[in-house]
């Protein structure tokens, strides 16, 4: 890859040489600085403009955000969408669950047709573990630890798709709770007993600085056989290029790292793991939610999306073959990455 990795991304200036090494390649020969004008900022009022500095990778194009000391502060207050999420009514959670059935047993025509209007790629990314495609056939008592959990939607869709053992922990949950197979647990990953089958970070990894450290503690959790998935926002994408600074996933400040496949293999590469498969998954949020963005509003805070272009049937349905074809071709703008530990 050359130095001019962000020459053409739009929306962004470019702030000359920086110092530092890439946080997920450990390079430190030609990289760059960029400024983004950012709006819809947490706990901003979405008038303001923000400004903040990345640090682009000239090796492998993952991006580091550089922030001001102070900047760190209410990162995560009120309307952050992983903690909003009302309580689905009866009829929500059939059609939830016919979706969720289709996307982890490949079964139902009602449910592919949810799954291809709605679809829920945090099942998808567990198909290919349930087929046997990496590792052993996930069962449906195998051990689960989400991390990052929010208030663990996505485990109670397992928990109604008969999974048993079921553990989602997160430094903001509010206190500690049971219900049925799904057990919550207020806070970091170390502070969890016991190894696991399956251990999942969904759109949570991007969010911590120290990515070492915590792809670390992340596998020491991993039982004899047991997978790790990852899935992250991705920096060199097909996103990034596009929208630059407008960019849906950019979500500045909460993003501290926008890693490149590249750069995410090598992150793993150095604390022990194997990169067993990466699945592009980016879906029609990817242009219709940078087109919001552009169009000054907050879809990342859980906003709706007012009537724009992209919310007609054709816009939709352009977006959403657009992130097809992205995810053919490996630019899309998220992926999940399959890690084991090395033996
Ligand atoms: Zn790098």
């Amino acid at each position: 890859m050359t130095a001019n990795v962000f020459a053409a991304v739009p929306y962004v200036i470019d702030d000359g040489p920086v110092e530092g090494r890439c946080h997920a390649c450990r390079n430190e020969q030609g990289n760059r600085a960029v400024l983004v004008d950012a709006t819809g900022v947490a706990g901003v009022d979405n008038s303001v403009i923000k400004t903040f500095r990345y640090r682009v990778c000239a090796e492998c194009g993952s991006m580091d955000l550089l922030l001001d000391p102070g900047d760190e502060a209410a990162l995560y207050g009120d309307g952050y969408y992983s903690f909003e999420g009302k309580t689905p009514s009866s009829v929500e959670r059939r059609i939830i669950g016919l979706r969720n059935r289709f996307e982890l047993a490949g079964r139902g025509i009602l449910g592919r047709a949810i799954s291809l209007v709605w679809p829920g790629p945090h099942h998808r990314s567990i198909r290919r573990l349930i087929d046997g495609k990496i590792g052993r056939p996930l069962q449906k008592s195998a051990r689960i630890l989400d991390v990052g959990c929010g208030a663990g939607k996505w485990l109670k869709e397992l928990s109604d798709q008969s999974f048993t053992n079921l553990t989602g922990v997160d430094p903001f949950l509010p206190a500690n709770a049971t219900s049925g197979s799904v057990r919550l647990i207020k806070g970091d990953v170390q502070d969890i007993d016991g190894r696991f089958d399956l251990v999942t970070i969904h759109h949570a990894f991007e969010h911590i600085p120290d990515g070492e450290t915590a792809l670390t503690a992340l596998k020491d959790k991993l039982d004899d056989n047991g997978v790790l998935i990852v899935r992250i926002p991705l920096g060199a994408s097909y996103g990034w290029r596009k929208y630059g600074g407008y960019w849906v996933q950019l979500d500045a400040p909460r993003h501290a790292h926008l890693y490149s496949p590249a750069g995410m293999k090598a992150l793993a590469d150095r604390v022990g793991l194997e990169t067993r498969d990466v699945a592009f998954d980016s879906t029609s949020f990817m242009v219709t939610g940078s087109e919001a963005t552009l169009a000054g509003m907050r879809p990342h805070t859980g906003q709706p999306i007012a009537s724009l272009g992209t919310q007609s049937v054709f816009g939709w349905s352009r977006s959403r073959r657009i992130a097809t074809l992205t995810n053919r071709l490996g630019s899309a703008d998220q992926a999940a990455f399959y890690f084991t530990a090395k033996t």
